[in-house]
């Protein structure tokens, strides 16, 4: 059997990866070692550019709806107290002091369980004709210089060899691909152990009428988060840090006690949940901070916790694999149908595994002041997380950065965003007197067989992106601005030309 592109982990970054690659036409197979999607207290929230990167793909709405606390979720309130039952404490993370969520971006954060999501992305990815396998697990793997060859065994015990061009180790942040092909990762390590359960429990008496998204608290120890599964007012989920992760300690742990020293409420019944039949109520996990040294072996990419780990702090881990996802998913379309030279590929690691490093480096610093550990902020300094997203606290055009987002048609009820021009090829926008920016990108895409779509942008939208008379903006199908030039001069046909074989490593 041959494919285009063979993805490893059938998770968060493997599942969004095949999304996207589906976005751009290219079929993909998932093998996913697991027999299912796994039930257990993960990622609880999607920040705004990981819903814009959905929105692209068309699965914005149905996320929205299975958000289990309702959506818009609008009056959800933050708690950061000693206990539930306490007052309001000042935080030990400063408030992240980012640009207003709705004037950077037409989504905002979706405060929905990991296991939904995935629920949601493999039911999406098998419509959109991706060959989804679980209970498939990745058992060899050899590289040749025109594909990769991959041993695969079925839930039945059954082996195959599968041929592809390109495999995606979306597979943790174990990675046994990444251990195979004797990456190292750098970074701070392991801080501490976690663990997470899901609850059956009362907490009215300490909630007091309050609707809570998150509430952050001092008890049993520092850091400890408990958030709602669902809007029953009774199924929540809960997490702590604890000291060791050996399941011999854990086992002679009281998890009720934990749960009433973080509520306050002495003589709360606390029942476990079970989560997966079989694999325990409680789910422990290290936090840690690195990134791998390389993201490519030939042709094999790392991608998602398997390129890098990071605390949840900022949630950013979950963020930054679905970017990779994205980035990876097109840069793979453009080269596969010959639209981009190979060397496209490079970029890959050349952008994500910066972006990586910044994400882990703020993740780790705000976990540092979250469970009060030594290192004050680790050295770094804190940045919005609007920053982090989108490369500016309010995207104005410059390259490196993310698009601005304006509105462009009033229907309320499904309001066009000019992030909706962008996904799958490149966009030229242009300002007033930008005709002869649109002649030059037909000829020039002609010459390259490439796709560029020109959108003139009236005076009310080309102001907030920079654009005079004459001016023009190259973005790519991520939404990030690739290039700019401000004023119409020389040879258009020429300098468009140019730019393009430079982006598209022709
Ligand atoms: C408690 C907690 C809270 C978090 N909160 C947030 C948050 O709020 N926001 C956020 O953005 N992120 C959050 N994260 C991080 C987020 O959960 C991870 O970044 C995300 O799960 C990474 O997804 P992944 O697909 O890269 O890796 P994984 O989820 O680890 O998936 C890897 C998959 O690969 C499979 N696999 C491994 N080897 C093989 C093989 N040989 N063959 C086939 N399959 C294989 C595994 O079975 C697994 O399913 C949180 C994490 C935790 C633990």
């Amino acid at each position: 059997m041959h494919v285009g592109v063979l993805v490893v982990g059938g998770s968060l970054t493997g599942l969004s990866a095949a999304l996207f690659l589906g976005m751009h036409g290219v079929p993909c197979l998932v093998v996913e070692r697991r027999d299912g999607i796994l039930a257990h207290p993960r990622l609880r929230g999607l920040l705004p550019r990981a819903m814009e990167l959905y929105r692209q793909a068309g699965v914005e709405d149905e996320i929205v709806s299975r958000c289990p606390v309702g959506a818009p979720p609008t009056d959800l309130v933050s708690v950061h107290a000693r206990t539930l039952s306490e007052e309001h404490e000042p935080l030990t993370e400063p408030e992240d002091g980012g640009a207003d969520a709705e004037q950077v971006s037409p989504c905002g954060f979706v405060p929905i369980g990991q296991d939904e999501l995935e629920t949601v992305l493999a039911q999406q990815v098998r419509e959109r004709g991706c060959d989804l396998r679980f209970g498939t697990r990745l058992t060899d793997l050899a590289q040749g210089r025109d594909g990769v060859m991959a041993r695969l065994r079925g839930p039945d015990g059954t082996e195959e060899t599968v041929e592809a061009d390109y495999v995606i180790a979306a597979d943790g942040a174990s990675s046994p691909v990444r251990r195979r092909l004797g990456i190292r990762s750098s970074g701070p390590g392991t801080l501490f152990h976690m663990v997470t359960m899901h609850i059956h429990a009362d907490l009215s008496p300490a909630l007091r009428g309050r609707r809570i998204g998150m509430a952050y608290l001092g008890r049993p120890a520092p850091g400890t988060t408990l958030g709602p599964l669902d809007s029953t007012g009774t199924r929540w989920f809960f997490a702590t840090a604890v000291s060791s992760g050996s399941s011999g300690d854990i086992a002679s742990e009281d998890p009720a006690a934990w749960v009433r020293a973080a509520t306050g409420l002495d003589a709360l019944d606390v029942r476990l949940l079970e989560q997966v039949p079989g694999a325990g109520r409680i789910f422990t996990f290290p936090v840690g901070a690195r990134v791998a040294d390389r993201y490519r072996v030939g042709r094999v990419f790392l991608a998602g916790d398997a390129a890098h780990l990071m605390p949840p702090t900022g949630s950013l881990g979950g963020l930054t694999g679905i970017m990779d996802a994205h980035d990876l998913a097109w840069k793979l379309a453009f080269v596969l149908r010959g639209s981009a030279g190979p060397a496209l590929l490079d970029t890959y690691g050349a952008e994500r595994r910066p972006a990586a490093e910044q994400a882990m480096g703020q993740a780790y610093a705000r976990a540092l002041l979250r469970w009060r550990l030594p290192g004050h902020g680790g050295g770094c300094t804190l940045l919005p997380t609007s920053v982090l997203m989108y490369g500016a606290a309010v995207p104005e055009g410059a390259p490196g950065t993310r698009a601005p987002h304006l509105y462009v048609s009033e229907d309320a009820s499904s309001p066009m965003s000019t992030l909706d021009l962008y996904g799958t090829g490149l966009v030229l926008l242009v300002g007033p007197e930008g005709d002869a920016w649109e002649s030059a990108a037909h000829r020039a895409g002609q010459r390259l067989s490439v796709a560029v779509e020109v959108y003139h942008l009236d005076a009310d939208l080309a102001g907030p992106h920079g654009l005079t008379n004459g001016s023009a903006l190259l973005v790519g199908p991520d939404g990030v601005v690739v290039w700019r030039c401000d004023g119409r001069r020389g040879d258009l046909d020429g300098t468009l030309e140019r730019v393009l074989r430079d982006l598209l490593c022709r």
